[in-house]
C-alpha cells in the first residue's frame, strides 16, 4: 500500500465548469487520480477533452468548480489566490507550449524570476543568479544569458523556460505541451533535457502531449475523452 506521505497529488473526484452565453459548460467531470513522488505521468486525449483544464487545476493555476486537489500535501480548496501563488513557487514548475517568457527580460532574467518571487537579498539574490546562470548553461544556453526572448529560436525559448521551470528545483513538474511548437530534432532536444534533469532531481512529472515519443518514456499514461478520465495504466 503507498504511504499517504509519498503521495504529491492527489485529485478526487473533479470537476470544472464554466458559464457560457449558451449556459454553463462542463469540460471536466469526476477526475480522480492519484501520483507518488518521483511518478511520470503523460495525460493525452483529443483537442479539447480538457487536458490543460485538467493540467491547470492540479497546478492550483486554477479552481475546481467541484471536487478537490492536494498539492505536496496542501488541500489547495482552503487557500485564497495569494496562498496559492505561493504553494505554486515553493512546489511546482511550470512549462507551457508558446514557452510564456517575459519579452521584456533577458534569458537570465527570466530565469531569476519565480526566484525573486521569493524576495531574495544579498549573498541569497547572489545564489540564486549563479544558479540561473548554470542552469542556463545545463541547457546549452551558456553563451545567451543577455539575449531577449526575441531574439531567441522557439527550441532555445522553450530551453529558457525550462531552466525558469528548474531553478526553484520544484517537487513536480507540469509541462503543456512542451514539444508542441518545436520541429521534430528539437523537440527531440527539449524532451532529452525534461527526463534528465527529472532524473537528477527526481522532480515528478505530469505533461500534457500529443508527442508519442514523449508520452512513451513516462511510466504512466492517463487517458482523457470528452472530459472524463477513460483509462490510466502503465506504458
Ligand atoms: P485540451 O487541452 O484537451 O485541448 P482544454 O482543457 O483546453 O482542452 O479545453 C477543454 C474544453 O473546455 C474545450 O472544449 C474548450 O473549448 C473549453 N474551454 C476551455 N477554457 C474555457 C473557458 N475559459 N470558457 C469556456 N470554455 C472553455
Ligand atoms: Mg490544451
Amino acid at each position: 500500500m503507498t504511504s499517504l506521505a509519498a503521495l504529491i497529488l492527489q485529485v478526487e473526484n473533479v470537476s470544472r465548469t464554466y458559464p457560457t452565453t449558451a449556459g454553463p459548460l462542463t469540460v471536466l467531470q469526476g477526475a480522480s487520480f492519484s501520483l507518488v513522488a518521483g511518478e511520470s505521468l503523460a495525460l493525452v486525449g483529443p483537442s479539447g477533452s480538457g487536458k490543460t483544464t485538467l493540467l491547470g487545476l492540479c497546478a492550483g493555476l486554477d479552481q475546481p468548480s467541484a471536487g478537490a486537489v492536494t498539492l505536496a500535501g496542501r488541500a489547495l480548496g482552503g487557500l485564497s489566490e495569494d496562498e496559492r501563488a505561493r504553494v505554486r513557487n515553493e512546489t511546482t514548475g511550470f512549462v507551457f507550449q508558446n514557452f510564456q517568457l517575459i519579452p521584456s527580460l533577458t534569458a537570465l532574467e527570466n530565469v531569476l524570476v519565480p526566484l525573486e518571487l521569493r524576495g531574495l537579498r544579498g549573498a541569497a539574490a547572489r545564489a540564486a543568479e549563479d544558479k540561473a546562470r548554470a542552469l542556463l548553461a545545463r541547457v546549452g544556453l551558456g553563451g545567451r544569458l543577455g539575449h531577449y526572448p526575441v531574439q531567441l529560436s522557439g527550441g532555445e525559448q522553450q530551453r529558457v523556460a525550462l531552466a525558469r521551470a528548474f531553478v526553484t528545483e520544484p517537487r513536480i513538474l507540469f509541462c503543456d505541451e512542451p514539444t508542441g511548437n518545436l520541429d521534430g530534432a528539437t523537440a527531440a532536444v527539449v524532451t532529452e533535457l525534461i527526463f534528465e534533469l527529472n532524473r537528477e532531481k527526481g522532480t515528478t512529472l505530469v505533461l500534457v502531449t500529443h508527442d508519442a515519443e514523449l508520452a512513451s518514456r513516462c511510466g504512466r499514461v492517463l487517458r482523457l475523452r470528452g472530459g472524463e478520465i477513460l483509462a490510466d495504466g502503465g506504458n
